[in-house]
Parts: C-alpha cells; structure tokens; sequence
C-alpha cells in the first residue's frame, strides 16, 4: 500500500504562540506533503484540491465543569483573589482575578486605570460603558464581544471573521467532564471573549473531495487557556520642551493653522521580535497579531499629521498598516531601504 505518502498529508502543526488573546487572530503554522512529495505551506482549499484531497480545518472550545479562574497578570497561575472594586464597577470578571496579594498590589498602579476608566464611563451613560468594556461570558459563541477596554478603538478592524459555527455542543465526554463547542472552520482563527480561561484546540485533516470524509485521523494541536486582551499601561512622555508637546497629545484634534506636527515612530520588526532577542517577554505579547493592534491604537491617538514608521515589513504594509491608515485618513507611502536588509520605512500623512 504506496498510498499513504502519495496522498495530500499534514507533516506538522505548530502554533505562533502558546497563549490565545482575545481579539488576537491566530494562524497555526501547518506543514503539508503534496502527492508529487513536495512540502508546502501553501493552503489546499477545496476549490484547488489536490488530486481529489483539499485540507478542512476545525477549531473548538475545550469547556471544562470544573470552573477555573486564571490570574489577570500571569495566565499560566490560577487565581486566588479577586478585586471586589471590578465587581461592583461591572469590568469583566476575568480582569478582575490574581493569583496572590503581592500580584494585586503590583498590578494596582495598572490595574486601577480600569476603575477609573469605568467610572468615567458610568459617568457619561450606560451605553458608553458596554462599548468600554463589552459583554463577559453572555454572548453566544462565534460573535465578538469587545473583550477589553484596549480593543474598543480599533474595534473589529482586524477583520474578525470566523465563519458560521454551530451555536450547540458539538461533543462531551461525560467522564472528563469537558464539552467541545465548535468555534471556527477556518486555518485563522480569532478568539472571542467567550473563549476567555478556555482551551481551544485546532485540528485539520485531508478530506476526499467525493466523499467528503477525512482521509485519516486529523492532526491536532491544543492552545493554553485564552486570555483576555491586557491594557497597555499608558505611556508616560517626556516633556522636552512645553510648546512641542502641547500639539501632541491624545486630546488635540488638528493642530492649529500653518504648522504641523509629525510622529517617528520604529515599530520593532517582526522578524527582530524574537524570543532570544527579548527574552524576558512572554511569547504572546511579541506576536505580530498582538503587537500590531497596540501599535496602531497608539499611532492613531496622537493625531499626528505625519506619521513616519520605521521597520515596517512590506507584507505588513500592505496587509495591514495601508488599510488602517486610510481608515484613518491617511494616505500612505512606503519607501524600500536601499540595503539588503528587507526593512523600510513608511511615511503617512493626514489628507482632507
Ligand atoms: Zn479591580
Ligand atoms: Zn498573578
């Protein structure tokens, strides 16, 4: 029997990071051999299957009835405490849990931004404080719920799309005591905030074109428990002089007639991010999904007229950074740097 290594087959799975975020797409990195030996990482879809096989991918939501609340600063802990102020100021539960004392008291001068936050919301009106902070663990699975204050200005720009999912159990196994709810059916997939303190698992298979049945078992890999998106701590500026920064600043709309201001910003390349290079940073949080969603948040709120970036990939201005910009209202250039080395810079500026 030849035809096992002749048929479309999955040599390997790995995930970017072992932490899901909410709102933070996820693509698992997924090695194939095609039936003339090649390896690819090349997508096989149905509409370009490969002699009569094409790849199906499924993602799930592992939920235990062993109810387990996770610490807000350190994923890997289970909590211990939680903060009775998110409670009565309605942030989502999962924002509020620490696996100690000491870990409440060091997250205190962050984590009482949040407080701050929704009362100034509550102040406003109700409306303002669901879109702040988002509905927790009340939605239905496969819509988005803003999961976090940190998301609430780039909203679903991402592009959050994980296809229609069946609203019911898709499985359980009675004696683990774990149900399996079908989240997504595409190789990305972007985790909600019903999803948070969840295991996801990602499976794909090589499935027959006529039958419409795996042609094996599916290979499967499994995330650690979903967490929700942290807020940044707001960055504290330098003053290097009163007259420049005052045009700068979260709160100025345009700045006054006949000057402008520009911001420089390097938003560290991808391919610098790496573990070995920033070794006391989790994984996670030097994901591009992740970064770019902070970066451009950060970017966007100094309403610079002209925006300069340095660092930028191609690939990550064309899929990303020119689109945003121009929702934005920015018109976007890119300029190749003349080494070898395959970084540029990106110039912005406001029009209109
Ligand atoms: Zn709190
Ligand atoms: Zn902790």
């Amino acid at each position: 029997e030849e035809q096992g290594w002749r048929m479309l087959s999955v040599v390997r799975v790995h995930l970017p990071s072992e932490i899901p975020i909410v709102g933070c797409e996820i693509t698992p990195y997924v090695l194939l051999r095609l039936p003339n030996g090649a390896i690819s990482t090349e997508d096989v879809p149905e509409t370009a299957a490969v002699d009569g096989h094409f790849m199906r991918y499924r993602w799930y939501r592992i939920q235990s009835d062993r109810k387990v609340a996770i610490c807000s600063v350190h994923p890997m802990e289970q909590a211990t405490i939680q903060c009775l102020g998110c409670l009565k100021s309605k942030i989502p539960a999962a924002k509020s849990y620490h696996c100690s004392a000491k870990c409440f008291s060091d997250a205190w001068q962050h984590h009482k931004v949040l407080h701050e936050r929704a009362s100034s919301a509550l102040n406003e009106n109700g409306a303002e404080e669901e879109e702040l902070f988002g509905r927790f663990g009340s939605g239905s699975s496969g819509i988005l719920s803003s999961g976090s204050g940190s998301m609430s200005n780039l909203g679903q720009s991402p592009g959050v799309n994980n296809g229609p999912v069946p609203l019911y159990p898709s499985g359980s196994d009675k004696s683990s005591g774990e149900t399996w709810f079908e989240v997504g059916r595409s190789q990305t997939y972007t985790p909600t905030a019903d999803d948070i303190g969840h295991v996801l698992r990602f499976e794909c298979a090589a499935v027959d074109t006529e039958k419409k049945v795996p042609a094996g078992p599916p290979t499967s890999i499994m995330t650690s428990r979903v967490i929700p998106a942290p807020t940044p701590t707001p960055r504290r500026l330098i003053q290097v002089n009163g007259d420049v920064l005052g045009h700068l600043d979260m709160d100025s709309q345009s700045s006054s007639f006949g000057t402008f201001t520009v911001l420089s910003y390097n938003i560290l390349a991808d391919a610098y991010a790496t573990s070995d290079a920033y070794s006391y940073c989790p994984t996670w949080a030097l994901s591009w999904t992740y970064r770019r969603q902070n970066l451009m948040r950060e970017i966007i709120g100094y309403h610079a007229d002209i925006i300069c970036l340095q660092e930028v990939q191609l690939n990550h201005f064309e899929d990303f950074f020119a689109p945003e910009f121009d929702k934005h209202g920015y018109q976007a250039l890119y300029k190749k740097r003349t080494t070898e080395v395959s970084l540029s810079c990106s110039l912005s500026s406001q029009i209109g």
